[in-house]
């Protein structure tokens, strides 16, 4: 590993991207927090920086590949180079099939699987020129098993496991690895919304007894970007306290 390395984060303005900017921020990576509310990327680079990291903000939205390429370009002038990339930002729009618009299919798939797309077409020409690289993709439980009103979302995440290893595939020759991060129920914004009813039918499916945090996704997203993974690649790892086994 490159003894100055950044990482790319999506999503980074809160919940599970944060934890995953924080925790790489603590391992020595300079951040870049992308997301698009500005004020809670702020919020993130500051809490990086009190702790004495390296970080800054950059307001993207992940469908928008002209912003990300100019981002990418920002990144490497002032960095030079760009070892990880976690694409985490991710959003649902659960509805029924029967109810599902076209809006809320293309939403989801264009926030959760062309957005990595686009973000990791835009950094791998950089990695294949280091000859170095790690690809985080954060898929889902939901992405394996399928999940009643979650279509679309369902579909993003499988489709960012055919992702993770097709790139993983077309990248090893340059030392470029790429790997998926399978959550399970982790308590942030995206599932404090479910009532308590839906919650606790969920808890009573986790032998652990209790539902993820953030750093528990973050510290194997750590492992993965760090040297001790290079011989992993084109996997999925499911983190959710033992609720869907295989
Ligand atoms: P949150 O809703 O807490 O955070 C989502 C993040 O994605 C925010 O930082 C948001 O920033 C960013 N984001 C959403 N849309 C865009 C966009 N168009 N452009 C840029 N950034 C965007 O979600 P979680 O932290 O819970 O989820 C993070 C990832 O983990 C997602 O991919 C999710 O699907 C996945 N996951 C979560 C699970 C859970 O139980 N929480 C379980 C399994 C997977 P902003 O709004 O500022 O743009």
């Amino acid at each position: 590993m490159h003894p100055n390395p950044i990482a790319i984060v999506t999503g980074a303005s809160r919940g599970i991207g944060r934890a995953i900017a924080l925790n790489l921020a603590s391992h020595g990576y300079t951040v870049a927090c992308v997301g698009r509310s500005l004020e809670q990327l702020n919020d993130t680079v500051s809490t990086i920086k009190e702790k004495s990291g390296n970080a800054r903000a950059f307001s993207v939205d992940v469908t928008q590949a002209s912003a990300i390429e100019e981002a990418v370009t920002q990144i490497e002038n002032e960095w030079g180079r760009i070892d990880v990339l976690v694409n985490n930002a991710g959003i649902t729009r659960d509805t029924l099939l029967m109810r599902m618009k076209t809006e809320d299919w293309d939403a989801v798939i264009n926030t959760n699987l062309k957005g990595a797309f686009l973000w990791t077409q835009a950094v791998i020409r950089t990695m294949m020129r280091a000859r170095y690289g790690k690809i985080i993709n954060i898929s889902s439980v939901i992405g394996l098993i399928g999940n009643t009103g979650q279509a679309n979302y369902a579909a993003s995440k499988a489709g960012l496991i055919g992702f993770t290893k097709s790139i993983a595939r077309e990248l090893a020759s340059r030392n470029i690895t790429c790997n998926a991060v399978c959550p399970g129920f982790i308590e942030t914004d995206m599932t404090s919304v479910l009532p308590d009813e839906i919650k606790n039918k969920i808890l009573e499916q986790i032998p652990l007894r209790r539902f993820g945090k953030p750093e528990d996704v973050a510290h194997l997203v750590a492992f993965l970007a760090s040297s001790q993974a290079d011989y992993i690649t084109g996997q999925s790892f499911v983190v959710d306290g033992g609720m869907v086994m295989s």
